[in-house]
C-alpha cells in the first residue's frame, strides 16, 4: 500500500484534476490510498461561509452561491455530458449545505465551522473519484469519517489511535485505488471534525502509519522541499534528502511546505515521506528518512505578522519560576503559540503571531500583573544551519530586537528601519 496526498492547488480546476488522473496512471496495479484536500481555496471560503452564517453578518447565501458556482465550473470542464450523475450529486449536496446554513447553528462555532467546513473535501473527493472512473482509473471512493476518529475537539480534532488502527484495518485489505479525503474526521456520536488547517498532509500520515503503508507522496507545486520558500528568495536549492528530524524542526518553525504534525507518525514506523512536483512528476523530489545527516545548506523560514511582547513585573522583581509558569498558564489557556522566547533578570519576551482577537485578550489578563510592551510588524526569520554571513544576509536594512540561538539554528525578531 502506498499512499499519495494531493493538495488544494493541485485540484484547483478541470485542467489539474485531469492532471492528477495522468499522475496516477505512474502507478498501474499499485495498492493506493488517494487523500485530496479541498479544491483551490474552498476551506477559505467555507471560514467566510461559517462566520458569516454564525455570527448573522455578510450575506452567507451570496457566499455559498460562489462555491457552488466554483465547482459546478469545475465538474462543466470534466464532464461534458450534463446528464452524468455527478451534477445530481453535486447538486444534492449543495442542497444540503443550504440547509445547514438555515437551520439553527450548533452549540459552539467551532462544532458549526467543522460541519460546514469539512464539506470542501467531500465536494471535491465526489467530483475527482467520478472523474477518474469516467476516465477509466477505476477507485472506490470512501467516506474517511468511517475510518479517522477523534474527540470532539472541534477544529483541531486529537486522533484516537486504537479506534482508528482498528478501523483502517479494513482499508489495508482493499485492492486498487481508494480515493478518501483529507483534513477530516468524525466523532464516536458521528459529528464531523477537522484536524487543523492545512491538515492533509495529517491525514496521509495517519493513514499511512495504520495501514504499515510503505511510503506517503505529497504532490505540491514545488520541486521538493526547497531550503527557502521561493516566495522570499530567487535562489533557493533543492534538499534532495531531509532526515525526520530536520523536516520536523522546519516544519515546527513554520516552513508550510508539510504540516507539522506529518512526522511524527511516520517516523514511528520508519515509513519514508516523498515531496514531489505535481507539474514535474518526472523527477524526484525529495526523499525525507531516517538518514541522519546536517544539511550541506542553511534553511530560512520567514514568518511576517509577528507581535513581539515584553512582559515585565511591574514592581522591578525578578522573573522567577512562578511568574513563568503563570505566563505560561495563560498562553496555553489563550491557545497562543509562542514562536520564540527569551527571559532576562526582570523581562520575559515572546514573539507570536498577530491576532485582532486573542492577542488583545491575552495582553489585557497579563496587564493585572505585568507591564506589556507591545510591538506590531515584526518578521520572524529562523535559520538552520546557520552562520554569520546567512544572518547578515537577512538582517540588513533591519533592527534585530531579539535573537535566539542554539547550536544548529537561528531565530531573529527584525523589523525594518
Ligand atoms: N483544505 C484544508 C485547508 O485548506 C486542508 C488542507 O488543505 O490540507 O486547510
Ligand atoms: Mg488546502
Amino acid at each position: 500500500m502506498k499512499v499519495l496526498k494531493f493538495g488544494g492547488a493541485s485540484v484547483k480546476d478541470a485542467g489539474s484534476v485531469k492532471n492528477v488522473a495522468r499522475i496516477l496512471k505512474l502507478f498501474p496495479d499499485e495498492n493506493l490510498i488517494v487523500v485530496i484536500s479541498a479544491m483551490g481555496k474552498t476551506t477559505n471560503s467555507l471560514e467566510r461561509l461559517s462566520n458569516a452564517y454564525y455570527y448573522k453578518k455578510g450575506n452567507p447565501r451570496q457566499i455559498l452561491d460562489e462555491i457552488k458556482k466554483f465547482h459546478i465550473d469545475i465538474v462543466e470542464g470534466l464532464f461534458p455530458d450534463k446528464t452524468h450523475p455527478i451534477y445530481n450529486e453535486i447538486n444534492n449536496t449543495f442542497v444540503e449545505l443550504d440547509w445547514a446554513i438555515e437551520g439553527e447553528p450548533a452549540p459552539s462555532f467551532d462544532q458549526q465551522y467543522d460541519q460546514i467546513v469539512s464539506m470542501g473535501e467531500v465536494i471535491s473527493t465526489k467530483i475527482i473519484s467520478a472523474y477518474l472512473n469516467e476516465s477509466g482509473i477505476k477507485n472506490k471512493w470512501e467516506d474517511i469519517r468511517d475510518f479517522i476518529k477523534t474527540d470532539n475537539t472541534y477544529r483541531e480534532g486529537k486522533v484516537d489511535w486504537k479506534k482508528t488502527q482498528q478501523l483502517s484495518q479494513a482499508l489495508s485489505k482493499t485492492k486498487g485505488l481508494v480515493i478518501t479525503q483529507g483534513f477530516i474526521g468524525g466523532t464516536s456520536e458521528n459529528y464531523t471534525t477537522t484536524l487543523g488547517r492545512e491538515g492533509s498532509d495529517y491525514t496521509a500520515a495517519i493513514l499511512a502509519y495504520c495501514t504499515n503503508a510503505e511510503s506517503v507522496t505529497i504532490w505540491k507545486d514545488v520541486p521538493g522541499v526547497l531550503n527557502a520558500d521561493p516566495k522570499w528568495f530567487d535562489d533557493t536549492h533543492l534538499i534532495e534528502q531531509l532526515s525526520y528530524l530536520d523536516a520536523i524542526e522546519l516544519s515546527y518553525y513554520g516552513a508550510t511546505v508539510i504540516h507539522p504534525k506529518t512526522i511524527k507518525p511516520l517516523q514511528n514506523k520508519q515509513i519514508p515521506l516523498y515531496v514531489r512536483s505535481f507539474i514535474k512528476p518526472d523527477e524526484k523530489g525529495t526523499v525525507i528518512n531516517d538518514k541522519e545527516s546536517p544539511l550541506p545548506i542553511p534553511c530560512f523560514i520567514f514568518k511576517v505578522g509577528q507581535v513581539l511582547l515584553s512582559i515585565s513585573p511591574k514592581d522591578f522583581s525578578f522573573i522567577v519560576e512562578q511568574n513563568l509558569s503563570d505566563i505560561f498558564k495563560l498562553f496555553a489557556d489563550m491557545g497562543i503559540k509562542i514562536n520564540t522566547m527569551q527571559s532576562s533578570a526582570i523581562s520575559f519576551s515572546v514573539c507570536v503571531d498577530i491576532d485582532e482577537h486573542k492577542v488583545p485578550n491575552l495582553v489585557k489578563k497579563l496587564q493585572e500583573k505585568y507591564r506589556v510592551l507591545y510591538n506590531e510588524g515584526m518578521e520572524l526569520v529562523t535559520i538552520r544551519y546557520y552562520n554569520q554571513e546567512t544572518i547578515d544576509r537577512v538582517t540588513t536594512g533591519k533592527k534585530i530586537l531579539l535573537e535566539v540561538k542554539s547550536r544548529y539554528t537561528v531565530q531573529l525578531v527584525v523589523k525594518n528601519i
